[in-house]
């Protein structure tokens, strides 16, 4: 299976599944017919939660999620479990559940949807393009090329974020046929586009009536979901290069 059910459907937070592969070298790292999982990328970090034998219930937590190739891998921490079967994985062809850490998830999704409402006042008020971004759950930072940012402006982009957010804006997936997605301007919101070039289909995030762009993250439906930010602190990476740093108010 090549991608999770994440993809299409960011609120499923559990599914049964079957192992289809165990690393033969590295026995913690496992692949399921089907998950929920998000493997990382676009500066959002991959999910974590815990995985769950059908047939006699044991349990393991999945520390972490990565894509490999077209595969999703689960990264098991064989050391925690009970100590007769401490290191060992789960055998191939098992039912087993896998369940998402939600509260991390969902407040990641809060947080990514929070950096595109930024990111869309920063290019229609601005017309600056994003070099970079990372998150955490809560909270993250992102790059523009943004030369005249300030003290000043940063405040201002704040309080129209906050604004843009609270109106409550629909939050839109998509998968388009690569032609189609091109034919959108300004998709590629960031400086270099990081599409591989064979890909043909092409995932969208739409705040509706504010940003529209490809990427392959998980957001929520609506972005009086996300709540407040707050703007933590800015600074120069040089002359165009500039970093805001900004975090979710509860
Ligand atoms: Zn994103």
């Amino acid at each position: 299976m090549a991608g999770s059910i994440a993809a299409v459907d960011a609120y499923a937070r559990s599914v049964e599944a079957r192992v289809v592969a165990v690393d033969p070298t590295d026995r913690s790292l496992v692949v399921l017919d089907r998950t929920v999982f998000y493997p990382g990328g676009g500066g959002q970090p991959a999910d974590r939660g815990m995985l769950f034998r059908t047939e006699d219930g044991r349990q393991w937590t999945v520390a972490s999620a990565r894509r490999a190739g077209s595969e999703i891998v689960h990264v098991l921490d064989l050391a925690d479990g009970e100590p007769s079967s401490v290191g060992d994985p789960p055998s191939v062809g098992d039912r087993v559940h896998i369940d998402l850490d939600w509260a991390r998830r969902h407040l990641l999704m809060r947080t990514h949807t929070a950096f595109h409402a930024l990111c869309g006042v920063v290019w229609r008020d601005y017309g600056a393009l994003v070099t970079g971004g990372n998150m955490e759950p809560g909270s993250g930072r992102m790059d523009f090329e943004f030369e005249r940012m300030s003290g000043e402006l940063v405040a201002t982009i704040e309080e129209t974020v906050n604004r843009e957010l609270v109106v409550a804006r629909e939050v839109r997936v998509a998968v388009l046929p690569r032609d189609e997605a091109f034919a959108i301007p300004d998709l590629i919101r960031t400086k270099v586009n990081l599409l591989p070039p064979g890909i043909e289909e092409i995932r969208t995030i739409e705040i509706v009536g504010l940003d529209l762009q490809a990427d392959g993250g998980t957001h929520v439906a609506n972005t009086r979901e996300v709540g407040t930010i707050r703007v933590t602190g800015y600074e120069s990476k040089g002359r165009i290069n500039k970093r805001i740093r900004m975090e979710l108010v509860d």
